[in-house]
């Protein structure tokens, strides 16, 4: 088998997501499985899918372009506002983008007029984490520029928090979103479809006992991939947090003292050393790095600790044995290590389906992404 690799378990993902859509479903709350983390893999959305996730989403236009291509059937939602440069193809791809510019939205409509679809549009509102939104006291104002815009349709409001400040989902904000949401309607006699509450970080306040208000909608990625909540990041009870696991091959095994010896300046990463001295160590070199994953993003199994990584060597002692040459280290990894370890074109990616495990050969090229840049 190709190292490094990330070995991707779809039923624990299929698990994960039905646990997920069951329980918010008691709540009227249906599931949007975003796939950002892995690029729009298609087998993984394909799972989500099959697990009851009522659409998809992405943040990336190229990602929801791919999951066309490979013929991933469901509606999809672009989850960033999209860029001026990009209206054109966000149209042609996505049926549903979430927005907070009503520059973009105008231009959206002008690109679903040319081509004669009609784009549905999420207003983001902003409660607090000062991320992407719009102040609650110009949501009426955007409200009735869009629906004055032909080609397309208000599908409903949304709200993004704990991404840039950590704040927390909780009763007063999301009673917020649901009195716009209330608002809105009264204001233009309209019907909002979408109430969209968040994202993981609202796993929590979803799944206590306050009533849901009017949302009816959350976008969840993490945890799904990762069976965690992100506020605290806590397993979420029932779900498998290990359906990713990242393995790496040594490339080299020595004892080493593990006091550097020389004079001490900067690592290749701009750090002062500051190597503890614990006399001879059982050091390996995985050929892995920081162009693959977060060092600090790694959970190794018992008996072995990541020391350091540069771009291309990650250091791993052993507490008993040296590590064999060309032997294999296996790592469960958290959201900044699965994002690298995904959209690093040396990280295989082989997906297991059950007892079966066939490599992926899409994503083992270098990210489609870069394709005309070269
Ligand atoms: C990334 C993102 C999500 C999903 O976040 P998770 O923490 O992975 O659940 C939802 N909404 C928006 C706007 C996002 O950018």
């Amino acid at each position: 088998m190709p190292a490094p690799r990330l070995e991707i378990d779809l039923a624990k993902i299929h698990h994960n997501a039905s646990q997920l859509v069951t329980q918010f479903a008691l709540q009227g709350i249906s599931i949007t499985g975003v796939c950002k983390a892995t690029l729009g893999l298609t087998e993984v959305a394909n799972t989500m899918c099959d697990a009851g996730v009522r659409f998809l989403a992405d943040s990336h236009i190229e990602n929801i372009e791919s999951m066309r291509r490979d013929g991933v059937r469901a509606e999809m939602t672009l989850i960033r506002s999209p860029m001026l440069s990009q209206v054109a193809r966000v149209v042609a791809s996505a049926d549903v983008s979430l927005n907070t510019e009503i520059e973009v939205i105008q231009r959206l409509s002008a690109a679903a007029q040319k081509i004669d679809r009609v784009h549905g549009v999420v207003l983001m509102v902003e409660l607090g984490d000062r991320r992407e939104g719009i102040m609650p006291d110009d949501l009426l104002m955007v409200v009735g520029e869009t629906l004055r815009l032909p080609n397309i349709v208000l599908k409903g409001i949304g709200t993004n928090l704990a991404c840039r400040n950590g704040i927390s989902p909780d009763v007063k904000n999301m009673a917020e979103l649901s009195a716009l949401a209330d608002l809105i309607e009264a204001t233009f006699e309209i019907k909002l479809d979408l109430v969209s509450g968040g994202n993981s970080a609202n796993v929590d306040w979803g799944l206590s006992e306050s009533p849901p208000g009017r949302i009816n909608n959350l976008r969840l990625g993490e945890s799904i991939l990762l069976g965690c909540e992100t506020l605290h990041r806590q397993p979420i009870p029932d779900l498998f947090t290990d359906a990713f696991t990242l393995v790496a091959e040594v490339i080299e095994s020595n004892i080493k003292p593990s006091k550097p010896e020389g004079v001490c300046a900067q690592t290749a990463f701009g750090e002062v050393g500051v190597a503890l001295d614990c006399g001879l160590v059982m050091q390996s070199i995985l050929a892995i790095g920081r162009q693959d994953i977060d060092p600090e993003g790694l959970v190794a199994p018992t008996g072995i600790e990541v020391m350091a990584a540069s771009s291309d060597h990650m250091i791993v002692v052993s507490e008993t044995d040296c590590l064999a040459l060309g032997s294999e280290v296996a790592f469960q990894l958290n959201y900044s290590a699965l994002l690298l370890a995904m959209t690093s074109p040396f990280v295989a990616k082989v997906i297991k389906k059950g007892q079966t495990v066939s490599a992926c050969s899409a994503h083992n090229k270098p990210y489609p992404l870069y394709k005309h840049l070269i």
